[in-house]
């Protein structure tokens, strides 16, 4: 199996980890069912229950 032929030095692996953080989700409230939701998405339970009710054309907002 290969291995590296040198060790890498923190700074370097510093470098390379300077990419590694995760941004936190977006979370915003539900206008239909006042659930935390994350944002510019159409809450999947809420779009269920506007189907099951029949109603046409766009969720109510
Ligand atoms: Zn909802």
């Amino acid at each position: 199996m290969a291995v590296p032929k040198r060790r890498k030095s923190v700074s370097a692996k510093g470098k390379r980890r300077s990419h590694d953080s995760l941004t936190p989700i977006n979370l915003t409230i539900c206008p239909m069912c006042k659930q935390s939701v994350p944002t510019h998405r159409v809450h999947a339970e809420c779009l269920a229950e506007h189907m099951k009710s029949g109603a046409p054309g766009r969720m109510p907002f």
